[in-house]
C-alpha cells in the first residue's frame, strides 16, 4: 500500500510560534502552527488583516529569523541558518509582495534581466527569456519603460515577470493580484498554475480572488495567529463525487458529504493484496475510488469468495460499529484505490449525520 503518489514535501511546519517586540510590549504573532505543503500544490491563505498571513510567509521565506518552532524546505531546516545560508536558501524562492522593489533607475526588462543573472542562463539568451516573461504579463509593449512611467499594475506584473522568470521551486505571494485588471489577473493565474503543474513549482499564495482560489489544491484559513481550516480543494471534491455515487452517501446533503470528504485520505493498492485481513483490529472505514476486491470469508477449513465489491462500493463498517476483529478479509484483483477514513472519523460521522446513521445501521443489519 502506499499514500497518494508524488507527494514529495516542499514545506513542514511544526510547531512554530512567532513574537513581536519584547518584554511588557510582546505580542505574539503566531501560535503553535504546524502545516505540510507538498510538490506541486498551490496553497491559498486567507484570514482577516492581523491574523498572520504575512508573518507566516516571510518566515517560510527566510527574510526572517525563526524563534520557536521548525520549519523546513525540502528537507532543510531554516532554523538556525546563517544569514549566508539564508541568502542561498532564498535562491530557490520566488517573492511576490505588494512593496514591490523594483529598481527605478532600471527599465522592466533589466529588472527582469537582474534575476536571470543569478541563474545558469547564457548571457546572450537573457534579454530573449526576459522578453518572453514579460510577453505572458501582457507587457511586451513595456519592455523599455522605467518603473515611475508604469502604471501600479503594471509594475506589479513586472514584479511577478521577475519573481517567476527562474521558475522558483517555491512562489511565496501576498495578495498578487489585488492591483490588477481582470485580464492581468487571469494571465498571473494561468501562469501560476502552469508552474505548478508543468515545473512542480509549489505556490503559497495570500489572497482573496475568487479567480486563484478556483486553481488553488487547497485553502488555509488563519484566525488569530492559529492556522484553524485546511481544506483540500480539488481531492475533497473528487471524493465527493466518488460519495455520491455510493448508495450509504447519495442522500447526504452537501454539506455533510464534505465534512466526510474533508477527512478522507487516498490509498492505492497493488493487484491481489489484501487491504484488511480477518483476525484484524479494524482501525478505518473504506470506500472504492476504482478497481475490484473480493471478500473472502474461511468456509469448510479453506476459503471463498463471498462478494465481489467496485467503484462506490464501501466496506470495513462492521469492525468499526461493532468494536470486533475484521470478520473477512478484502483483496483487490486488479489495482485498487480507496478512500479511507480512520475510526475515530467515522465513528464521529456516523453521530453526527443522521442519515449516514440510518445508511450504516442499515448496512450492519444486512452485513452481519
Ligand atoms: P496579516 O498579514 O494576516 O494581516 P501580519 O502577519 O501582518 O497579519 O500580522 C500579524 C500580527 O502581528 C498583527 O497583530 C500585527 O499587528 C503584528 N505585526 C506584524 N508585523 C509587525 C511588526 N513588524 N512589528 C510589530 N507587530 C507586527
Ligand atoms: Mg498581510
Amino acid at each position: 500500500m502506499s499514500q497518494s503518489p508524488n507527494r514529495e514535501v516542499a514545506i513542514q511546519i511544526s510547531g512554530l510560534n512567532h513574537y513581536y517586540g519584547s518584554g511588557d510590549a510582546q505580542k505574539q504573532a503566531l501560535y503553535e502552527n504546524d502545516l505540510t505543503v507538498h510538490r506541486g500544490e498551490i496553497v491559498i491563505m486567507t484570514g482577516p488583516s492581523g491574523s498572520g498571513k504575512t508573518t507566516l510567509l516571510t518566515l517560510i521565506g527566510a527574510l526572517r529569523s525563526l524563534q520557536e518552532g521548525s520549519i523546513q524546505l525540502w528537507g532543510t531546516e531554516l532554523s538556525g541558518l546563517s544569514p549566508l545560508q539564508q541568502v542561498s536558501m532564498r535562491r530557490n524562492l520566488g517573492f511576490i509582495f505588494q512593496a514591490h522593489n523594483l529598481l527605478d533607475g532600471l527599465t522592466a526588462r533589466q529588472n527582469v534581466r537582474m534575476a536571470i543573472e543569478l541563474t545558469k542562463v547564457p548571457r546572450g539568451d537573457y534579454d530573449k527569456v526576459a522578453n518572453a516573461m514579460l510577453g505572458s504579463v501582457g507587457l511586451s509593449d513595456r519592455a523599455t519603460y522605467k518603473p515611475r512611467n508604469l502604471s501600479g499594475g503594471q509594475r506589479q506584473r513586472v514584479a511577478i515577470a521577475r519573481a517567476l522568470v527562474n521558475k522558483p521551486k517555491l512562489i511565496l505571494a501576498d495578495e498578487p493580484t489585488a492591483a490588477l485588471d481582470k485580464e492581468s489577473g487571469a494571465n498571473v493565474v494561468s501562469l501560476l498554475r502552469e508552474l505548478a503543474q508543468n515545473h512542480g513549482t509549489t505556490v503559497m499564495i495570500v489572497t482573496h480572488d475568487s479567480r486563484i482560489i478556483n486553481v488553488a489544491d487547497r485553502i488555509v484559513n488563519m484566525v488569530d495567529g492559529h492556522i484553524v481550516s485546511d481544506v483540500r480543494i480539488k481531492e475533497t471534491m473528487v471524493i465527493c463525487g466518488i460519495l455520491k455515487k455510493c448508495s450509504v452517501f447519495k442522500d447526504m446533503s452537501p454539506s455533510d458529504l464534505t465534512d466526510i470528504a474533508q477527512n478522507m485520505s487516498e490509498e492505492h493498492f497493488e493487484a491481489e493484496e489484501d487491504i484488511i485481513k480477518k483476525g484484524e483490529i479494524g482501525d478505518k472505514f473504506y470506500v472504492i475510488a476504482s478497481g475490484t476486491t473480493d471478500i473472502i470469508i474461511d468456509s469448510d477449513g479453506g476459503t471463498r469468495a463471498v462478494a465481489k465489491l467496485g467503484e462506490g462500493d464501501f466496506f470495513g463498517e462492521v469492525a468499526l460499529l461493532k468494536d470486533q476483529p475484521r470478520n473477512a478479509t478484502v483483496t483487490t484483483r486488479k489495482p485498487v484505490v480507496v478512500y479511507t477514513l480512520s475510526k475515530e472519523n467515522f465513528l464521529a460521522a456516523v453521530k453526527g449525520h443522521k442519515s449516514f446513521e440510518d445508511q450504516m445501521s442499515g448496512a450492519l443489519f444486512n452485513r452481519s
